[in-house]
């Protein structure tokens, strides 16, 4: 019996992988530009970190989570958490009041499987700690459409402001009120919500909440001065920046400790609309983590929905990578020739290969073509005797003799100078 990958987990195959490593090294340049460094968290966190800060009522930790509950640990659904935790936990302000960092990996959450939606899934989050001011929330938003528009895709931003400790309770009060009077025509998820994460109605998917919350009351309407005052200046910084984006009061995000900026980068090539990217301020999670005083604001990209959408509007953008050298060896005296030139031209960074298999020359060609080699060296026993092989351009099909003198480095170095010197 054959044994399956578990539903909602995937193989990534290589064709697949190489725009993976797309992504990852776009993203890398482009953060490291604006300062960012890397670092690796552990997948399994205390259970306990997730739901103090990602909130005990949210979809989440509610029924998303795969926690062994006997251990009281959980395979993290969501980065920023486990990355807060590691900067309180080494005290990274201490080194660098502002720290900017980034990390890469998989994510888990127990949720139905649809497209583009796993169970395990990858994200790339970049998060920046310490400072309040509104220019970087402007910032982080422009190095996230950078790096979408590095990678082709065309997306668009929307933002939002979530309003404060001070400000948002009374947002929160006015909309249960309004929501309460309507509360017959909320969809079953909703009338729940009511009680433990009201915001969450604003964005929900279901047709009946969507039109009844069209007139509901605006958080933009209810912010204090300073997080009115916060949201003009990221709406100048992102003009300054030539930004576009578009005002959405409706976006909540589904975690509770966003405050302030929220925004996500959405698409509607992937079916309905879809966010590729989402994030926002979190000015008193570090706090609330047991960490310092200290502002922050983040966000992570999923990188099998950039995956998708790059097939989708990119289809050429990533050429598959050739080999420099291909060696056809006919007999056994070439084929341990060879082996050797193989491995001498591989400790010189080329890209070499060959087929030991002792197949017929067309049949070692083809294989040249299908890894796209931009040379084939034909070595033949008689050919080895006579110290000469042939080098085959595998563009132009042009053929020139090259001496062969023994298999060494500076063998396999005349080679790499002729490949390198040579159009193909
Ligand atoms: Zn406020
Ligand atoms: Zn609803």
């Amino acid at each position: 019996m054959k044994i399956k990958a578990i539903n909602g987990f995937k193989d990534i195959l290589p064709d697949a992988a190489l725009r993976w490593q797309h992504i990852e090294q776009t993203a890398r340049d482009i953060f490291e530009r604006f300062g960012m460094r890397e670092i690796r968290m552990p997948i399994l966190e205390k259970t306990e970190l997730f739901s103090r800060s990602i909130g005990e009522a949210t979809d989440i930790v509610e029924k998303e989570m795969y926690s062994f509950s006997d251990k009281g640990i959980t395979m993290r659904p969501e980065a920023t958490a486990s990355l807060l935790r590691a900067f309180i936990e080494h005290g990274l302000h201490v080194q660098q009041p502002v720290q900017r960092l980034y990390t890469i990996g998989p994510m888990f959450r127990h949720e139905r499987p649809q497209k583009g939606r796993l169970r395990q899934f990858h994200q790339m989050d970049v998060e920046i700690i310490g400072a309040t001011e509104p220019q970087v929330d402007a910032e982080l938003m422009a190095m996230g459409q950078m790096l979408l528009n590095s990678l082709g895709l065309k997306v668009s931003l929307e933002v939002n402001s979530l309003g404060c400790p001070d400000c948002r309770p009374g947002f929160r009060t006015q909309l249960i009120e309004y929501l309460e009077e309507r509360k017959d025509d909320l969809c079953e998820d909703c009338r729940r919500r009511l009680s433990t994460n009201p915001l969450r109605t604003l964005d929900c998917k279901s047709r009946g909440c969507k039109a009844l919350v069209k007139d509901a009351p605006s958080i933009l309407k209810s912010l204090c001065n300073a997080c009115n005052e916060h949201f003009a200046e990221v709406e100048h910084t992102l003009g300054l920046l030539g930004v576009t984006y578009s005002k959405n009061r409706f976006m909540v995000r589904g975690l509770d400790y966003y405050t302030r900026t929220t925004f996500e980068f959405i698409t509607g090539d992937l079916g309905a609309q879809a966010a590729v990217g989402a994030g926002g301020r979190y000015d008193g999670l570090i706090e609330q983590l047991g960490g310092p005083k200290l502002p922050g604001i983040g966000f992570a990209m999923g990188m099998e929905r950039i995956a998708l959408l790059m097939e989708q509007q990119v289809e050429n953008g990533i050429h598959k990578p050739s080999a420099d050298i291909f060696v056809a060896a006919l007999g056994a005296k070439a084929s341990e020739y060879g082996c050797v030139l193989v491995q001498n031209l591989r400790s010189l960074k080329l890209k070499a290969a060959m087929d030991y298999s002792g197949r017929s020359l067309k049949a070692q060609m083809k294989q040249a073509g299908r890894i796209n080699s931009r040379f084939t060296l034909i070595i033949g026993d008689n050919e080895l005797a006579e110290e000469k092989a042939v080098l085959r351009n595998m563009q132009t099909q042009e053929q020139v003799d090259f001496p062969l003198n023994g298999t060494g480095v500076e063998q396999a170095q005349r080679l790499a100078d002729y490949t390198e010197s040579s159009q193909g």
